[in-house]
């Protein structure tokens, strides 16, 4: 059990991967490492819809991680897609090693309103709570406020806090306890 590889997907600000640190190390034992940034797979790009298809650089991050690993972290600022959803904020595996977060509709330019940096690093967070929280085994949960609620629009992840409620929470704590235990 190696800790937590953080790894850009493609061009990604600076201080958005060092938000994504901070929070990770507040809820999670494990150290956090960074990988070299990734290249976004060209198989990726979806031409007829001008996003990219998430699965394609889940397989990239998948293969990317050592063994070692505990869970591996993109992210990246581009638009990305399944086929059965128009976008998504993220991806993950539940309680699997990989998952993904996207930027680009985190964004207050991608809705055509003036950049709030604040209010970036808050959904940034919150998604990443969120997509981490299903690599550890958590699922949806009915607390609006909670990181581990469905977000399908953006005001959905405005109204949660930067946190997991206290059963999620609970659950997160034993999940990374019983990992810790696994060499
Ligand atoms: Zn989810
Ligand atoms: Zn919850």
């Amino acid at each position: 059990m190696n800790g937590l590889y953080l790894v850009a997907v493609g061009s990604v600000p600076e201080k958005a991967l060092e938000w994504i640190e901070g929070a990770a190390a507040e809820w999670l034992p494990f150290p956090i490492r960074r990988l070299p940034p990734l290249s976004i797979p060209e198989a990726a790009y979806d031409t007829k819809r001008g996003q990219y298809q998430s699965v394609e650089i889940m397989k990239m991050l998948a293969e990317s991680a050592s063994r070692d690993a505990a869970r591996v972290l993109g992210v990246t600022d581009v638009d990305l897609a399944i086929p059965m959803l128009s976008f998504l904020f993220g991806q993950a595996q539940l309680d699997g090693p990989v998952a993904v977060v996207s930027l680009c509709r985190l964004h207050q330019e991608f809705y055509g309103l003036p950049a709030d940096e604040n209010l970036l690093r808050e959904r940034t967070v919150k998604e990443v709570l969120h997509e981490l929280g299903h690599t550890f085994g958590l699922v949806h949960c009915s607390e609006p406020t909670c990181a581990m609620s469905l977000a399908t629009h953006i005001e959905l992840v405005d109204a949660k806090d930067e946190q997991y409620c206290v059963r999620c929470g609970m659950q997160l704590v034993r999940r990374c306890a019983a990992l810790e235990g696994e060499v």
